[in-house]
C-alpha cells in the first residue's frame, strides 16, 4: 500500500469549492466535539455517542433553515469528519494522542471524500475525477491509473492537493545480477566495453544505408526544392523525393534510439553500480574524422537515458571527469602512456618492469571501475521514483 499525492491546478471557483467543502469538514467536526463534551453525563461509549451525534445532525441540524448551505456540499465530508472525529477519540483513549480539540481555520484546511458505491477509477493522465466533487486538472500527470475509494485534499502553503491511497505494491525489489561496480568505455570501434568483459556493437544503420541513400541522392540530384524569390516551382516528383528521403533518415534514426534504449535498459537492469566516463562529444564531432560516426552512435543519448533511467532500477551512476586518464595511464602501475594513439587498438604499457598489455577498450572499462572518488564530477542517485 502507498500514497500518491498531487498538486492541483485549480482556478478560483474550484479553489473556492474546495474551502467550502474544507470549512463544511471543520464545522461538523467541531459541532461533534461540542456535543460529545455537553453529554459528559452520558453513560455510553464514545463510538456510540458520536453515532447518536451524527444523527441528530442529519436528521435535526441539518434541516434548519440555517445550515441550508449545507445541502449544497458533498455528504461524504460530513460522514468524514465525524469518522475523523471518532478516530480522534480512539487515539486520545490509547494514550496516543492528546484530547481532541477544536479546529480553526490555521490548523489547516482538509476534508475526505468518498465513492459511496466502492472504488474509484483514477485514470492515468493530467486529470482526476473526484467523487462527488468532479474533475480538476492536475499539476503533474498520473503516470498509471490506479483505484482508490478515499481521498483527502488540503490546503498547503502553495495550494490544494489530492491524496488517495493505492492497494497495491510499488515496484518488486529489483536484484542487481552484478553488485560490483563496473566501468563502460564508449568507443567508435565497438559501441560500449564494460569491464566484465562484456561487449555491446552497435548497429550502423548510418553507414549500412549510406550506399543505399548516396545512390538514391545521386540519381535524384537536378530535383531542386522549390524558392519563392527565385520563382522557383517544386514539382510533384520532387516533393515526393524530399519526402522519401525524410522518411529514410528518421528510419535510421528510430534504429538509432531503438538501440540505445534496449541498451541502456539492460545496463540498468543488469549492473547496481555503472561508472562512465563524462566524454566531451561536442569535441568528437568537431573532428570531422569521427563525426559521422559519433553522431550515429549517439553517446550524449546513451548518457542521458542512462542518467533518467538508473533512479528508476536502483542503479547508482558516477561521472568521470574527463581529465581522468582511463585510456593512457597503466590500471596496474599507474605510469602514463602519452604515446598512445586513438587508432592504437592495444594498450602497451611502457614501463619496463610493468610491460602491461590489454585490449585498449577493456582497459579503460576496467581503469574506470576503480576509480578514485577525486575523479567523479556528478552522481546520479539510487532514489526509487
Ligand atoms: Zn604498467
Amino acid at each position: 500500500m502507498f500514497a500518491i499525492k498531487r498538486k492541483l491546478k485549480l482556478n478560483k471557483f474550484e479553489s473556492s469549492l474546495m474551502a467550502q467543502h474544507a470549512g463544511f469538514s471543520r464545522f461538523v467536526y467541531n459541532y461533534g466535539l461540542n456535543l460529545f463534551w455537553q453529554s459528559i453525563d452520558v453513560k455510553a461509549s464514545d463510538s456510540k455517542r458520536i453515532k447518536e451525534i451524527k444523527k441528530c445532525f442529519t436528521n435535526i441540524t441539518k434541516n434548519r433553515p440555517e445550515y441550508q448551505w449545507t445541502l449544497n456540499l458533498s455528504s461524504t465530508v460530513y460522514q468524514s469528519a465525524f469518522q475523523n472525529l471518532k478516530q480522534a477519540f480512539i487515539r486520545w483513549r490509547q494514550g496516543i494522542s492528546k484530547a481532541p480539540t477544536f479546529k480553526t481555520k490555521k490548523d489547516g484546511q482538509s476534508f475526505t471524500v468518498y465513492n459511496c458505491n466502492g472504488l474509484s477509477l483514477v485514470s492515468a493522465g493530467k486529470k482526476i475525477k473526484l467523487p462527488a466533487l468532479g474533475t480538476f486538472r492536475l499539476q503533474e500527470k498520473l503516470k498509471e491509473s490506479y483505484v482508490s475509494q478515499t481521498f483527502t485534499i488540503s490546503k498547503q502553503a502553495d495550494g490544494w492537493y489530492v491524496s488517495f491511497c493505492v492497494n497495491a505494491e510499488r515496484i518488486p525489489p529489483i536484484m542487481h545480477e552484478v553488485v560490483e561496480p563496473v566501468g563502460i568505455d564508449l568507443g567508435i570501434k565497438t559501441f560500449a566495453t564494460i569491464s566484465d568483459n562484456t561487449t555491446l556493437v552497435a548497429p550502423k544503420p548510418y553507414k549500412e544505408a549510406l550506399s543505399k541513400l548516396g545512390r538514391f541522392q545521386y540519381h535524384n540530384r537536378n530535383k531542386q526544392f522549390g524558392n519563392r524569390k527565385k520563382g522557383i516551382l517544386t514539382s510533384n516528383n520532387a516533393k515526393k523525393y524530399f519526402q522519401k528521403l525524410a522518411r529514410r533518415h528518421q528510419r535510421i534514426a528510430n534504429k538509432r534510439i531503438d538501440f540505445l534504449h534496449k541498451t541502456t535498459t539492460k545496463i540498468c537492469k543488469k549492473y547496481a553500480h555503472v561508472i562512465i566516463e563524462d566524454l566531451n562529444v561536442l569535441g568528437m564531432i568537431a573532428n570531422s574524422k569521427l563525426s559521422r560516426a559519433v553522431s550515429d552512435l549517439g553517446f550524449y543519448e546513451f548518457r542521458r537515458q542512462l542518467e533518467y533511467k538508473a533512479p528508476t532500477f536502483g542503479t547508482k551512476l558516477d561521472i568521470v571527469d574527463r581529465w581522468y586518464p582511463s585510456s593512457k595511464q597503466c590500471r596496474i602501475c599507474k605510469q602514463k602512456n602519452d604515446t598512445l594513439k586513438l587508432s592504437d587498438r592495444v594498450f602497451v604499457c611502457i614501463n619496463p618492469e610493468c610491460h602491461h598489455i590489454e585490449d585498449r577498450d577493456l582497459h579503460a572499462a576496467l581503469n574506470l571501475a576503480q576509480v578514485s572518488e577525486e575523479h567523479i564530477s556528478s552522481r546520479v542517485g539510487t532514489i526509487r521514483k
